[in-house]
């Protein structure tokens, strides 16, 4: 299979995955694609609305019917739900705690998938990071990576996140809220998380985003170059 100009990082919450994607992508001059952040705005949009989480008809044509945009802005990515900036209301624990509702339903998942196919072939070479875009979205990714940490390391990763986004969660609600993600995303009947068969699995528990990042760097610099070549 012809291989694509695509980075695939999968990986559970807290792995360090959003950091280190945005710092991959900035130092290739790669699109950056957080697919979470397309999720979280299709769940702010049903909240908002005050949909029924279990009327999965309604939730998939919501799916249809949305417009979401990622917008790189200096260092961050702004997320824009039918035009309308969510960056910030995306993180909220109620989304947090609802968006795996709608992850886990096929048909959403199929229109968030041709979104995120659409976006990530558009550019010259982009950096995906999902539960699923090695295993399902861009199974012919260039490079695959799958990163994980150590359960204590993905809370205190999430805690600080959160708190430095301005959000008041006690510990205890970030512990509950990572244990009950894993268990959905890893075991739901759809794209459930996992390693794809050919992604380097990174144990970044004892490593800062630059080691990580670096270390992906090097993998993917012979082949970027070639790759670059082709332009
Ligand atoms: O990456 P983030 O933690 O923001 O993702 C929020 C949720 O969106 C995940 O817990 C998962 O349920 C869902 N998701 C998904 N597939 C992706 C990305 C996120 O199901 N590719």
């Amino acid at each position: 299979m012809k291989k694509s100009g695509v980075i695939a990082i999968d990986g559970p919450a807290g792995s360090g995955k959003s950091t280190v994607a945005k710092e991959v992508a900035h130092r290739l001059g790669f699109l950056y694609i957080d697919t979470g952040a397309m999720y979280r705005a299709l769940t702010l949009k049903a909240i908002n609305k005050g949909m029924d989480f279990s009327d999965n008809e309604a939730l998939v044509e919501l799916s249809k019917n949305t417009d979401i945009e990622l917008k790189e802005s200096g260092d961050s990515l702004k997320v824009y739900l039918d035009k309308k900036d969510v960056s910030h209301k995306i993180r909220s624990m109620e989304v947090t705690t609802k968006v795996k509702l709608l992850a886990s339903l096929k048909d959403v998942r199929e229109n968030m998938v041709k979104l995120q196919r659409k976006l990530g072939s558009l550019s010259s070479g982009a950096v995906l990071e999902g539960r699923d875009i090695g295993t399902v979205v861009f199974p012919n990714a260039a490079y695959k990576f799958y990163l994980d940490a150590s359960f204590q390391t993905r809370v205190e990763r999430r805690f600080r996140e959160l708190k430095e986004k301005g959000f008041s969660i006690s510990p205890e609600e970030i512990e509950a809220d990572v244990r009950n993600r894993d268990a959905s995303d890893m075991t739901r009947k759809v794209a459930p998380l996992k390693k794809a068969e050919d992604a380097k699995v990174i144990d970044t528990t004892n490593m800062t985003v630059e080691e990580v990042a670096g270390k992906i760097l090097e993998i993917v610099k012979k082949w970027h170059t070639s790759f670059l070549a082709l332009f």
